[in-house]
């Protein structure tokens, strides 16, 4: 796409955008009496607006059957909820509908699969991650390792950027993971970092570490929706994401995993058990002796909160319905303008720059702008112009543009709006 930074050229894309009526699916906060330019669905994705006819489905089951809303509604009984979500999350993370289910939130699941996947030994005891992930990720490392008795400083390695660069290099994940094989017991990576808005090499990572003899998974909290994903192909062992940025739904919103097919099977793999994980036929039996069920499944330990999960279904079929592939390539050339845009702007002085890789392969919807100086200042401006995005401390703007309902005009506001912040504050 050759671009231009014209509200022409952003009204004409828009006419020949395939997605451009997903639009009209969600509900935009009103600023000054028109849609706010919102840009953070990498944070939380907008309402859509059938999640509130979903929502009120399962309020009138609850109204109607009261308990026997569990077994008597002919459409998504309780007792099946989690079954509901399957499909669409198989495609969304690229897995078959027996690896994956949803349930409780993300920082749970990262220490329920820690509990499967991170058994250290003697000799191997060692977690790779990236430096500078998520603080509930760094919280959630940190606990781990002393619960097992481990010091974090030894047992965990945060590969970081080198000297002068923003983002990580795939060859120095890979040494770092060949350099401690020996004493390797996990790798464990965001998937699409939150703050650079680097997409990492998943089949790469996860290749080297099964070579090294290490179990990995992956934090997909900002890719699941965002980037096409095949776990299963990448032969990935788990991985967990929430439901509420990218995809949609609603704040705080129950999240989802991923456990590899050969495990589907594998009863002696350590778990926290609850009942809703125990085999279906027999779990009202209300026996002593966990017998997981197949799968994802099996990692299940309550029954669903069936109302919030409702509105995780009303936005996973929209996503159904569009599809990733058609996402991805919407996506592609949404950022592609607002990285065009920035560049512009940024000029000679380079007031700001761009820190996502700037190849779109290695990136997602977001981009990650430094500011060199006055960013708060040019931030506020935006925000009081209905622009809603990100700032980050000490001075960066993250601004993702999502393509299931952001438009090319969205993105050419944005840059008409900074442009008139630099204006008035660049030089403040
Ligand atoms: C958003 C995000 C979280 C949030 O965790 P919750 O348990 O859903 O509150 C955790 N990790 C990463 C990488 C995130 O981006």
């Amino acid at each position: 796409m050759i671009y231009e930074n014209s509200l022409a050229f952003a009204q004409e894309a828009d006419k020949n955008d395939p997605l451009r009526e997903w639009r009209n699916e969600f509900h935009f906060p009103q600023i000054k009496g028109k849609d706010a330019y919102y840009f953070t669905g990498n944070s939380l994705g907008l309402q859509p607006k059938q999640a509130r006819t979903f929502v009120e489905a399962e309020m009138k089951k609850w109204e109607t059957y009261g308990v026997e809303g569990h077994f008597v509604p002919k459409e998504r009984p309780w007792l099946k909820f989690h079954e509901a979500s399957k499909a669409a999350l198989a495609k969304i993370v690229g897995a078959k509908p027996l690896e994956v289910v949803c349930m409780n939130n993300l920082s749970v699941n990262l220490h329920l699969l820690m509990v499967s996947f991170f058994r250290p030994t003697k000799k191997r005891f060692k977690v790779i991650c990236e430096a500078g992930a998520f603080p509930s990720d760094q919280y959630m490392f940190e606990s781990q390792l002393k619960f097992h008795g481990l010091n974090p400083a030894e047992a965990l390695i945060e590969v970081a950027p080198r000297t002068g660069e923003q983002t990580l290099r795939t060859e120095d994940i890979i040494s770092t993971i060949e350099q401690n094989a020996d004493e390797l017991a996990l790798v464990l990576f965001g998937g699409l970092q939150y703050y650079t808005g680097q997409l990492f090499d998943m089949p790469a990572i996860t290749k080297a570490g099964h070579k090294a003899g290490a179990f990995v998974g992956f934090d997909l909290a900002h890719a699941a929706g965002n980037v096409p994903l095949h776990l299963h192909e990448w032969d990935v062992d788990f991985a967990t994401w929430c439901s509420y940025k990218y995809l949609n739904s609603g704040p705080g919103n129950v999240s989802g995993i991923f456990v590899h097919e050969r495990f589907a099977y594998d009863k002696d793999l350590p778990r926290f058990a609850g009942w809703w994980g125990h085999n279906e036929q027999e779990r009202f039996l209300m026996e002593k002796g966990f017998d997981p069920m197949p799968g994802a499944d099996g990692w299940q330990l309550s029954n669903v909160n069936v109302i919030s999960t409702a509105a995780h279904l009303a936005s996973l079929q929209l996503f159904e319905q569009v599809g990733m592939e058609a996402l991805r390539e919407k996506s592609l050339k949404l950022t592609g303008f607002l990285e065009y845009i920035i560049d512009e702007l940024s000029g000679e002085d380079k007031l700001f720059e761009i820190i996502t890789p700037r190849n779109p392969q290695e990136r997602g919807a977001q981009l990650s702008i430094y500011f060199h100086r006055n960013g708060k200042l040019m931030f506020d401006y935006l925000v009081e112009e209905g622009v809603i995005g990100d700032w980050r401390e000490p001075n960066v703007i993250r601004i993702a543009p999502a393509p299931m309902y952001n438009s090319f005009e969205d993105v050419y506001h944005f840059g008409r709006l900074l442009k008139e912040a630099i204006k008035k504050y660049a030089d403040a």
